[in-house]
């Protein structure tokens, strides 16, 4: 039996793990469960255990919710982080794992279900019910939200005003605007030309969130295929003031690209779109590992942090350091058949690979 520990991650990154259900499209419930947990494990970390042919690997979380957890199990152990947003901390909650084991379930769910809405629906619902409450007592608010997808290392704003289906937005003259990331004086990095939307209410960011979601499939054939290679960026910036005090917080939510490894099975036989595929998987795992490597070294305090690998810990830079909060997700399916995927997620997220 081998034993993969995650690194005793200090500081402020937490690893959840979160398997989703067998679907009935699954089709696979005869066939031997690859998934099980430990009835304990050492210390307050809960455990996973894989089979893969025949060979058990073990890891360990700082939580592991299983395939019975419901949304508000999940939004339960993270509700103190969102909240630290509006205490003028930098927090991060991100979603890893390949296309089809939850993610997106995770982060967005069903947003007009009340038992199904994901985290950022039930995020945004806690961030301003708080700040009207605190209002009472003084504190004034500034909420601004922003939407952007980075495919293939090319950012795009999915609240882009003049954006016409999938191309990339046009500048009043026409020309196709350029997004670059730039640093400020203060250390913050924003986004050139990016739309930013003053909002006050979870209703307002949801009209954008669902807008932005338009934006992200219209006109195109193979938009899950597109969705599932990008990274999806949600930023709400708060201020919050009173007659003494002023705070800045950040809430960043990410639903990433697909982790799984190009597969032959999806191939066309067209050459041109062939090699297209493989340099956007090859960018995908790039910024993925770069994720990876940006986060590790932050748990190692690391002197050296090499953000400027890609476009996303590039963009999140502020929002990695300092004292700020990081969450991911590791998502799972208990399918059979992505037992391989699994383990490559299971250890990406225990960085035993
Ligand atoms: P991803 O974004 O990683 O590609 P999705 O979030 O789209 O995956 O999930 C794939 C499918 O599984 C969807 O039909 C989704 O509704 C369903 N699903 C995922 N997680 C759960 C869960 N915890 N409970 C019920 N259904 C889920
Ligand atoms: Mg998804």
């Amino acid at each position: 039996k081998l034993h993969n520990t995650i690194l005793e991650l200090k500081g402020n990154i937490r690893v959840f793990c979160r398997v989703r259900p067998l679907l009935p499209e699954d089709g696979c419930a005869s066939e031997l469960p690859v998934i099980s947990y430990p009835s304990s494990t050492e210390g307050p970390e809960q455990g996973i255990d894989l089979m893969q042919s025949g060979q058990k690997y073990a890891f360990t979380f700082d939580k592991v919710f299983t395939h019975d957890a419901s949304q508000n199990d999940v939004f339960v152990e993270i509700s103190e982080l969102v909240q630290s947003a509006l205490d003028g901390y930098k927090v991060c909650i991100f979603a890893y794992g390949q296309t089809g084991s939850g993610k997106t379930y995770t982060m967005m769910g069903r947003p007009q279900s009340i038992d199904q809405k994901g985290l950022i629906p039930r995020s945004l619902e806690q961030i301003f019910e708080t700040s009207q409450r605190l209002s009472a007592q003084g504190w004034k608010y500034k909420m601004q939200a922003s939407v952007l997808e980075i495919y293939n290392e090319t950012i795009r704003d999915l609240l882009a005003p003049n954006r016409t289906s999938w191309d990339a937005a046009r500048t009043d003259s026409g020309a196709q605007k350029q997004y670059a990331i730039k640093h400020d004086a203060n250390g913050n990095t924003y986004v050139s030309d990016l739309t930013i939307v003053d909002v006050c209410s979870s209703k307002e960011v949801a009209s954008l969130l669902h807008q932005a979601g338009q934006c992200r499939s219209v006109g195109k054939t193979q938009m899950n295929e597109q969705s599932s290679r990008s990274h999806f960026v949600f930023t709400l910036r708060i201020s919050a003031v009173n007659e003494t005090t002023e705070k800045h917080g950040v809430l960043n939510l990410i639903d990433l690209a697909g982790s799984e490894r190009l597969s032959k099975s999806g191939s066309t036989g067209d050459q041109l779109k062939e090699t297209q595929v493989l340099v956007i998987y090859l960018a995908i795992n790039k910024s993925l590992s770069c994720l990876a490597d940006v986060i590790f070294a932050l748990a190692k305090k690391d002197n050296h942090v090499p953000f400027r690998n890609s476009k996303l810990t590039y963009l999140l830079q502020p929002c990695l350091s300092g004292d700020s909060k990081t969450l991911m997700f590791v998502n799972l399916s208990p399918e059979p058949s992505s037992v391989n995927e699994s383990l490559c997620s299971l250890r990406f997220a225990a960085r035993v690979n």
